[in-house]
């Protein structure tokens, strides 16, 4: 899931420095697991702007704010408190941000998270950086261990030469270094071959930005010729 902390409010504050009314926008998914866009969140806001002399002219936490059918949704659902609204504050990740800000343009839109990484939830509150999408993936080399995300310097053959005798990263002396435990890992599953060579450099040439996909079009059974009738 993406996961992101609320900006400070006192900077959400600044950016609607000359809004009177807003419309407050959650996220049912990562926003709302990650505590900063879910019902109980934008309710808590509601508070805050109000005390801070904001009129909240309503809330919705959109059914997924990066999906466009879910925007659609929600914005015809609660489009009369949005056209009451001078801007619209949207507590969910950069990319539900500005799915809410093209369909509702020229309504202003404000973003209200930092958006972090792609992690897992190892618990509520507690979140790691675990892959970096990067389009080529060599979790089938490393038997399920990112190299690319979880060592430091995202290297592709390692160690390098600052791993500490208690298996710690240089760069982070918190953190296990990613490629002793992708050692140790295959080592124990009779599975070092798979790391005996030299990896060549990661492709980086699909990363050029915006990134997108579409399914590949289903392939169509071929239309049978009318046999043709003997003369
Ligand atoms: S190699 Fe790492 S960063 Fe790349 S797709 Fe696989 S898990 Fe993600
Ligand atoms: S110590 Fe390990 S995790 Fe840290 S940079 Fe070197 S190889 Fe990567």
């Amino acid at each position: 899931m993406i996961i992101m902390k609320q900006k400070p409010f006192d900077d959400l504050l600044a950016a609607m420095e000359t809004d009177e009314k807003v419309f407050l926008a959650g996220c049912s998914e990562c926003a709302t697991a990650c505590k900063v866009g879910g019902q109980e969140e934008l309710d808590a806001l509601r508070g805050r702007l109000t005390e801070a002399g904001k009129t909240v002219t309503g809330t919705c936490v959109f059914d997924t704010a990066c999906r466009a059918g879910g925007v659609r949704e929600g914005v015809k659902e609660h489009q009369a408190e949005i056209d009451a609204a001078d801007s619209i504050l949207v507590m969910a990740c950069g990319t539900g941000v500005q799915s809410l800000g093209d369909r509702l343009d020229p309504k202003q839109v404000h973003p209200g998270t930092e958006s972090l990484f792609v992690g897992e939830v190892e618990a509520l509150g507690r979140y790691v950086e675990k892959c970096s999408v990067c389009n080529e993936c060599v979790l089938e080399m490393t038997d399920g261990i990112c190299p690319m995300t979880r060592c430091s310097k995202g290297l592709l053959n390692g160690p390098c030469g600052g791993y500490s005798a208690d298996g710690k990263c240089e760069v982070d002396p918190e953190k296990d270094c990613a490629w002793i435990l992708i050692y140790r890992r295959l080592k124990d599953r009779g599975h070092l071959d798979k790391v005996a060579g030299i990896q060549g450099p990661h492709d980086h040439s699909s990363h050029h930005h915006p990134r997108a996909y579409r399914w590949p079009k289903p392939e169509r059974p071929k239309k049978k010729r009318p046999q043709e009738e003997p003369a």
